[in-house]
């Protein structure tokens, strides 16, 4: 029930219609019993976005494309690895000072962990954009060995360059010596549901194949990697981990994983 004491909570975006996080979040507020809602502000002017932001008392935002690197000069505080990262996709208002968090990139290693032990394994990291620079960031962290495969080469070999690993372009050797593979690339997503980013031959049993696609759940990849006998993880694992790290930050308590991600099951089977 809203009423005068209810805390707003939003993500902020362009477009942001499609967005799931009011899915993740008024779900989680409702079982976890806080008076609190969340929206979605389709924002044209970043700076008079955030002014709003501290002028009413919005308790935390999200950040979503094109803001998270944009966003970063408007803040009092970068925290940790968000800061390495350049991109900010939480933002916690402590009376007015504004703190950027990243946790997409925890998110992953969160979806990752779950079924490999990642320090030293051989990942292969498809795509250079926001969020495998997010995963690429995670990933050395973990003490993984990473080569990065990118459509542009120059944006591959830059991020390579910053955290030490290899780079190739987006074609591949006959045989791919990796315990992991991640696709970070839009590839896969509707409404290009048939296209993979790589041939089926490539993959094999034993390596763990996590797509960060959500829509579809079931890309022709992840498809392709359960025939061949991969171990799969889909891109609901992330989209549900970086919004519970969200809640844990706004609200010092931990949502149930599980229960998110059966409403976001739900809300991305409802669209099709
Ligand atoms: P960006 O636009 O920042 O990056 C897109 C990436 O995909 C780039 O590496 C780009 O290559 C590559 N790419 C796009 N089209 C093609 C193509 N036709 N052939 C080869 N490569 C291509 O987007 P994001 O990093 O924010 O998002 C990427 C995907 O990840 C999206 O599908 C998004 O929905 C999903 N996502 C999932 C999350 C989750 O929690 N599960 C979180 C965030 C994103 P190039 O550099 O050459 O342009």
């Amino acid at each position: 029930m809203i009423n005068g004491a209810t805390q707003l909570y939003g993500v902020i975006g362009n477009p942001v219609r499609h967005s799931l996080s009011p899915i993740i979040h008024n779900g989680a507020f409702r079982r976890m019993g806080l008076n609190a809602a969340y929206l979605a502000f389709e924002v044209k002017n970043l700076a008079e976005a955030i002014q709003g932001v501290r002028g009413l008392g919005i308790r935390g935002v999200s950040v979503t494309i094109p803001f998270k690197t944009q966003i970063l000069p408007f803040l009092d505080q970068v925290e940790g690895v968000a800061g390495k990262i350049k991109a900010v996709n939480t933002i916690t208002n402590e009376e007015g000072r504004l703190i950027g968090h990243n946790t997409d990139w925890c998110a992953a290693m969160e979806a990752l962990e779950e079924k490999v032990d990642l320090p030293g394994k051989r990942v292969i990291l498809l795509g250079a954009g926001g969020a495998a620079r997010a995963i690429a960031f995670g990933l050395k962290e973990r003490g993984c060995q990473v080569i990065i495969h990118n459509r542009s080469p120059q944006k591959a070999a830059d991020l390579a360059r910053e955290l030490g690993f290899l780079h190739r372009p987006m074609s591949f050797p006959v045989k791919l010596d990796a315990d992991v593979l991640i696709n970070a690339t839009s590839l896969g997503m509707a409404p290009h549901n048939g296209e993979s980013p790589l041939p089926q031959e490539l993959l094999r049993a034993g390596m763990t194949v996590m797509d960060i696609v959500y829509q579809p759940l079931q890309t022709k990849l992840l498809r392709e990697a359960g025939e061949r006998g991969c171990q799969t993880i889909d891109g609901l694992s992330m989209l549900a981990r970086q919004g519970a790290a969200q809640l844990q930050i706004w609200t010092g308590r931990s949502p149930e994983i599980g229960q998110i991600k059966e409403d976001l099951r739900r809300a991305l089977t409802a669209d099709r």
